[in-house]
């Protein structure tokens, strides 16, 4: 069935990206906001806006009712979710297509296959898929589980199966706090999720973290689009992601790949959707979980493959059988990617809220910037502190940083803290260039004199100068003639003004 017109319910960059491709297909586009997004770029880029409530998303972006109402009204004949809020919430795509409308994702029944962690293990187990070592069951007896954690071997990760985000993971390094950390984590896992099954894995100490992008169609088709590295997290979040991954060799590619459909078919799965994997320093790797949506690193993958996933995405929806096979997919170049959050990187990575006083964007060959904010916006405590997705794209990996670090250079940004200072930093980083890294990164390599000692930042040399000076004339009780007075917070005020 032909789409016409598309009811975005999302915002920012994502809602953006899609309504583009959307446009080029000649559909017609309706985009939601909330109070606080009403001078929103994707509200004025969209053919048509609805305001569907208060700023908090549990009172407008997650208000399943509202926004089928509002694609009703607005004659929309399908609704993409976006990523995050409702994209992989199986009831709210059953209320989609329960009221005519398309949903642009895979069914209800593989979003909530998938959903639980427990369910996606024991839906592939018939599919030959490696698992991480560990029980895959919610477990009852903590006793038991106890046991069956010594011969796993320590240490041990438990694991929320509603879990997502990086949230509801905790860390036993010991048998003795085996207990306590099982209930801790069964009545956390039940207040953030309302559901309180847990599991265990092995610990895998210097994992890194490989996924697969897959797309498939109504008519069984299912195809691998190669690898994104995602191993440099905090908080278990990704912030840079790259395709193909430097430890990835041809071979283990077409494991990982087939794994991978292997997993999609597991639970019929159409639509785009992503397969995560663990990969240890031996390069074993292991099924995680599947995330059944639009992945926040996707543009990486369009790169390097060409292909446009949101466009294959709304002809899936269609019905349309793939036009690609897998014999015709391959890898050109190489693409990183960045996610230029609001946060300070030198305080904990804590969001950090307020005006975008300046905003420039990189520009020039090989640049990508998904973003949602225009100079002068605020960044609204509400959602998601992402400003901006910068991806560069080059001929090879060593090019590709290069070009990374030209584009964090041009980037302008003051009046907020960011993430890019952290991601230059990891673009110089030995171990990063090496290939040679994994998702302990941030913990084993940064810290926040990283940021403002680093080579040829000038600029942060010159701040460093100005403090000691500063301080000096604090030393002595005189007024400092270099600074205005309310610069006294040392580098990171500085920072702030970075441009
Ligand atoms: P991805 O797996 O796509 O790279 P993340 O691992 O960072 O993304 O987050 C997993 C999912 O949780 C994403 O779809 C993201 O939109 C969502 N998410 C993460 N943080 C938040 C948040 N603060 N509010 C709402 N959704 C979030
Ligand atoms: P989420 O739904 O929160 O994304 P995942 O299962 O995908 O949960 O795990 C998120 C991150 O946590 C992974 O990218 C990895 O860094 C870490 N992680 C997950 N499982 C393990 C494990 N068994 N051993 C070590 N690290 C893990
Ligand atoms: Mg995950």
């Amino acid at each position: 069935m032909k789409i016409n017109k598309i009811l975005v319910a999302n915002r920012g960059e994502i809602a953006l990206r899609v309504m583009r491709s959307a446009r080029e297909m000649g559909i017609k586009t309706v985009a939601v906001y909330s109070e606080a997004d009403r001078q929103a770029l994707h509200v004025r880029y969209a053919d048509e806006a609805v305001c569907i409530g208060p700023p908090p998303s549990a009172q407008s972006y997650l208000q399943m009712d509202t926004l089928i109402e509002a694609a009703l009204r607005r004659g929309a004949d399908a609704i993409h979710p976006g990523y995050g809020f409702l994209s992989e919430n199986a009831e709210f795509a059953r209320r989609v297509e329960a009221a005519g409308l398309i949903f642009i994702g895979p069914s209800p029944e593989s979003i909530s296959v998938m959903g639980s962690k427990l369910a996606a293990k024991a839906a592939v187990s018939k599919y030959n898929i490696p698992m991480v070592p560990g029980v895959a069951h919610a477990i009852e007896d903590i006793e038991e589980a106890k046991r069956e954690a010594v011969l796993i071997g320590y240490p041990i990760l438990i694991k929320a199966s509603a879990g997502g985000g990086g949230k509801g993971m905790r860390i036993v390094e010991n048998e003795e706090d085996f207990v306590e950390q099982m209930n801790r984590a069964i009545s956390e896992a039940q207040s953030a999720f309302g559901d309180g099954s847990v599991f265990i894995e092995k610990f895998i100490t210097s994992p890194k973290h490989i996924e697969i992008q897959v797309l498939g169609d109504k008519h069984g088709n299912i195809l691998y689009l190669f690898e994104r590295e995602c191993s440099i997290q905090r908080r278990h979040q990704k912030v840079v992601e790259e395709a193909p991954s430097a430890v990835v060799s041809p071979a283990m590619r077409q494991a990982m790949g087939e794994a991978a459909v292997g997993v999609a078919r597991s639970c019929n799965y159409y639509g785009a959707g992503t397969v995560e994997f663990i990969v240890d320093e031996q390069l074993n790797f292991y099924f995680l979980e599947m995330n059944t949506r639009l992945q926040v690193e996707h543009p990486v993958t369009e790169e390097i493959t060409g292909v446009d996933l949101v466009k294959e995405q709304i002809k899936i929806a269609e019905g349309q059988p793939l036009a690609i096979r897998q014999e015709d997919l391959s890898i050109r170049g190489h693409a990183i990617e960045i996610r230029v959050y609001a946060e300070d990187p030198k305080n904990n990575f804590l969001p950090d809220i307020g005006q975008l006083k300046t905003y420039r964007r990189p520009q020039g060959p090989g640049i990508r910037v998904d973003d949602g904010f225009e100079e002068g916006m605020e960044i609204p405590i509400y959602y998601d502190p992402m400003i901006a997705k910068l991806t560069v794209y080059a001929k090879d990996r060593p090019e590709a940083i290069a070009r990374m670090r030209r584009a964090i250079a041009e980037y302008q940004i003051t009046g907020i803290e960011t993430t890019l200072g952290f991601c230059d930093f990891v673009m110089q980083h030995e171990a990063f260039i090496s290939g040679k890294f994994d998702t302990n990164f941030v913990q084993k390599y940064f810290s926040p004199d990283k940021l403002a000692g680093s080579p040829g930042n000038a600029e942060a040399e010159i701040a460093a100068l100005l403090t000691a000076h500063l301080m000096e004339h604090k030393k002595n009780g005189t007024a400092n003639p270099l600074l205005p007075v309310q610069s006294n917070k040392g580098p990171s005020a500085w920072k702030k003004n970075r441009t």
